[in-house]
């Protein structure tokens, strides 16, 4: 269900935009001579609830024509496609069901593939329908998934998604956007894909899919599905959770911190890095702590070999600035706890990361969460 330039499986991969920082970012891997580096606390995802998704056996699918093959590993990230079909005004859950066979049909019939390409569907009425066979019990499982026929080679490393209708001119419409938003923050949560890894098919393809206007939408997708799941999240027991990223207006960093889009473990595009020296010049993240208390930190940075074994991040705390070293080498895509402090109100700078370190590498400075 694509349009005729769409090429949906075996198409030659995309320019490899992001591998224009590669050069840049790995640069300054070193000895790591005695660092220490503080051992962290597991990552605390927050909860985001599933949504309703109507399995196969709701739309009558037939089965596979052979064995899907399963990948037994997280896909690192989701792929948007419109199914270029009519944009029709029927919401119902019977034409959902209608639209799930259609694609079937066609990808088995036509294309002569085992089963529909893709893992999930949405229908312009929001209807999330599991696709691809065992797509949707091995999302609940959140460590396998079955290998799609969707996007060339990322087929092996992604969950695609075909959207109806065709998007091209118009957006599409919001009961489907919001539907697209809560199974993509679930996706995440489930793979701990970053919201940063959420792709549309012409960044991988020779395509148009999934439309110029839906594709000039997927970075405010990307931002609505990472406040979906910071939203989701009551996991400090408490009222109050901020989360803020190094493309906020509440960082700042001094010229001498360069920016990069190169690892896909950030949790937002461009992130921040700097080389390390004997002063601070700290990057911060401010927030507006809404009463004097005691506060979660958590920080979020993109692993890599090349980044710094022993990076600096301050709190401001209120009895004064406490430091957490941390090693930027692993642990990248995910929250990690720096500990709990005594914060005050008010709005301030309230986490750094400072370049003054002994470790070698780059810092990185990419987000942070803060909650009660
Ligand atoms: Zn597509």
């Amino acid at each position: 269900m694509h349009a005729p330039d769409d090429y949906c499986d075996g198409a030659p991969p995309g320019v490899g935009r992001r591998s224009l920082l590669r050069g840049a970012v790995l640069l300054g891997v070193g000895a790591a001579a005695g660092a220490t580096a503080l051992t962290t606390a597991a990552p605390a995802l927050a909860q985001v609830s599933a949504p309703t998704i109507h399995n196969r056996a709701a739309w009558n699918a037939r089965p596979p024509s052979s064995a899907v093959t399963i990948r037994n590993h997280r896909p690192n990230k989701i792929v948007i496609h419109h199914t270029a079909t009519a944009n029709q005004a029927d919401t119902s859950l019977a034409r959902a069901f209608s639209l799930s066979r259609g694609i079937q049909n066609h990808h088995m019939d036509t294309n002569g593939w085992i089963d529909a390409g893709q893992q999930f569907t949405i229908s312009r009425g929001g209807h999330i329908m599991e696709a691809r066979h065992q797509s949707l019990p091995t999302l609940q499982g959140g460590t396998s998934f079955p290998h799609g026929a969707h996007a060339g080679v990322q087929n092996s490393e992604s969950i695609g998604i075909e959207n109806e209708g065709t998007y091209t001119s118009v957006a599409p419409p919001a009961a489907l956007y919001d539907a697209l938003v809560h199974f993509c923050a679930y996706t995440c949560q489930q793979y701990q894909i970053p919201p940063s890894q959420i792709f549309g098919h012409r960044d991988f393809s020779a395509t148009a899919c999934p439309g110029n206007v839906f594709y000039g939408m997927l970075s405010q997708l990307r931002n609505d599905v990472a406040d979906a799941i910071d939203g989701g999240g009551n996991g400090g027991g408490g009222d109050f959770e901020a989360i803020v990223d190094s493309t906020s207006g509440n960082f700042t960093a001094s010229g001498n911190w360069g920016t990069s889009s190169w690892s896909s473990q950030a949790y937002a595009t461009p992130y921040h890095f700097a080389e390390p020296v004997l002063s601070s010049d700290a990057a911060w993240f401010r927030a507006n702590i809404p009463s004097a208390g005691t506060y979660q930190v958590d920080a979020w940075w993109p692993a890599d070999p090349g980044y710094n074994n022993n990076t600096p991040f301050v709190v401001a705390a209120s009895g004064g600035s406490e430091t957490v070293h941390v090693n930027q080498r692993t642990n990248g895509g995910r929250w990690v706890s720096l500990g709990s402090f005594s914060l005050s109100a008010g709005t301030y700078n309230v986490v750094g990361v400072s370049r003054w370190t002994t470790g070698s590498g780059y810092v990185l400075a990419d987000a942070v969460r803060i909650r009660n």
